[in-house]
């Protein structure tokens, strides 16, 4: 039955070999709840859940400084909003085709079923590269794209956020469009907000700060803790520098982070104030870390692999497919008793098998990255009450989402006989509160 649902999401969605991906490694773990419950299987829930609720793909017209037109193509899949209006974030890469926004969306679903919180699944994004664009650039494709897409927009029906590419100057010029279109300052239709305008507190470090919150959960889970460890994290972006801002208040000591033109190696630990000041104010590459922090204490490697660096724990903060099985074997070699995958989906499913094999933690991002999402579903609560709450209380809440998401894992995949198995907590704890949800609504 499993090899004809697949058959079909290979049939129906052609080359998104991404959305495959993520579609097998659901299938492959939630076979214990449907032998449990016939019900799902009666009604198509599998079937239904693989097929998204609506895509919408649109062509996005813009003006560089020069006065030369452009043509993007922009993304948004609403994958299913059963618990909530459809929820996940924008992501501007080269790279980015309905594949990737598919797979993203389709994890979207149960990772923020994951949270228990009212916040259905959907996810969009553009192949649009902001790298290298001045701000008014930014704002002009900013303002173009939301000018498709705020049509489908509303903070009862659809609620984009931040991912590659999208930060906080991103979310502002999408906000300010929406706002200029509508005449509603809805505040609520849109997340990772600045502070000025109805963002919320915490929402920045989120994803990166519950990432590392959930591994101190696994450590602890085992007797262990983050004080004194080595810690690599790939990429500089927003998951990685708040995952090494965490780590380190936790007692960790990351040794490595990357960026797509290489990786760099800081023994004394990452200087948190110069790589936010290189990544997040100049927008540089990590190349210029090294040069500033002296090549006597930071070594920077050119177009290296940030996994050869020896670590007992590892943070994939970067971006999809990052760990191969040969990189995984390479961290099992060096030490690694833990990993926790900040950015989605970044281990290749060989890497998944080196490190259950090995004994491994391993935390899917479908659980250790849903701070990002749960603290969004937070900023609207905050926007609909129109209150704001503190930093120290929303990190309170924060810290205990991701506590309570470990374990909600681990007991799920206690009661279905994989004890220990994040991953299979992971998917059918998500898994199970949609079907229900699914289950209830009727057959719409
Ligand atoms: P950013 O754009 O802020 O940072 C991405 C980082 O990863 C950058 O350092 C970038 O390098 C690097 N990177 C991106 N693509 C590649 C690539 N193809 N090869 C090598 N390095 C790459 O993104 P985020 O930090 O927001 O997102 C990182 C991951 O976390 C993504 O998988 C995202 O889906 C996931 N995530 C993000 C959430 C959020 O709240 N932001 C929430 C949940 C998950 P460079 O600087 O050279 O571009």
């Amino acid at each position: 039955m499993f090899a004809s649902v697949y058959d079909d999401v290979l049939r129906r969605n052609p080359g998104e070999t991404e959305f495959h991906q993520a579609a097998r490694e659901v299938l492959e773990t939630i076979g214990p709840v449907l032998a449990k419950h016939p019900e799902y299987v009666e009604n198509k829930i599998i079937e239904r859940v693989f097929e998204p609720e609506r895509q919408i793909i649109f062509r996005v017209p813009w003006e560089d400084d020069r006065g030369e037109v452009h043509i993007n193509r922009g993304f948004r899949v609403e994958f299913n909003s059963v618990l909530g209006p459809y929820k996940g974030g924008l992501r501007f890469h080269p790279s980015v085709y309905l594949g990737i926004v598919k797979f993203l969306g389709f994890e979207q679903i149960f990772k923020n079923g994951l949270t228990g919180l009212p916040i259905g699944g959907g996810k969009g994004g553009s192949d649009f590269d902001p790298k290298g664009r001045s701000d008014r650039e930014v704002m002009r494709f900013c303002q173009s794209f939301m000018t498709e897409l705020y049509r489908h927009l509303g903070e009862y029906t659809d609620v984009p956020a931040g991912d590659i590419g999208v930060g906080q100057r991103e979310i502002g010029y999408l906000f300010g469009q929406y706002k200029r279109i509508t005449n509603r300052y809805e505040s609520g239709v849109i997340t990772g907000k600045g502070l000025s305008y109805g963002g919320a507190q915490v929402r920045t470090e989120a994803t990166g700060y519950g990432c590392a919150f959930f591994v101190e959960e696994m450590l602890k889970a085992r007797g262990s803790s983050f004080d004194g460890r080595r810690v690599v994290v790939s990429g500089s972006g927003n998951v990685a520098i708040y995952a090494i801002a965490k780590v380190r208040e936790l007692g960790g000591v990351v040794v490595a982070c990357s960026d797509s033109s290489g990786y760099v190696v800081d023994e004394k630990g990452i200087d948190l104030d110069l790589l936010k000041q290189i990544k997040e104010v100049e927008r540089r590459r990590l190349s210029a870390y090294a040069e500033r922090r002296g090549t006597d204490v930071a070594t920077y490697v050119p177009g290296g692999n940030v996994w050869e660096v020896p670590c007992e724990v590892a943070l994939p903060s970067a971006t999809q497919n990052e760990i191969t099985g040969r990189d995984a074997e390479a961290l099992v070699r060096g030490g690694c008793i833990a990993v926790g995958e900040g950015a989605n989906m970044p281990t290749m499913p060989e890497g998944v098998r080196v490190f259950r094999e090995a004994g491994v933690a391993f935390g899917p991002g479908k659980a250790v990255n849903a701070g990002g999402v749960a603290t969004s579903a937070l900023e609207m609560q905050q926007n609909a009450s129109r209150d704001s709450w503190t930093f120290e209380f929303s990190e309170r809440r924060l810290q205990e989402i991701m506590s309570d998401i470990h374990a909600r894992c681990l007991e799920t995949a206690d009661e279905y006989g994989m004890p220990g198995d994040y991953v299979a907590g992971a998917n059918i704890g998500g898994f199970k509160r949609v079907a229900d949800a699914m289950m209830a609504l009727g057959l719409i």
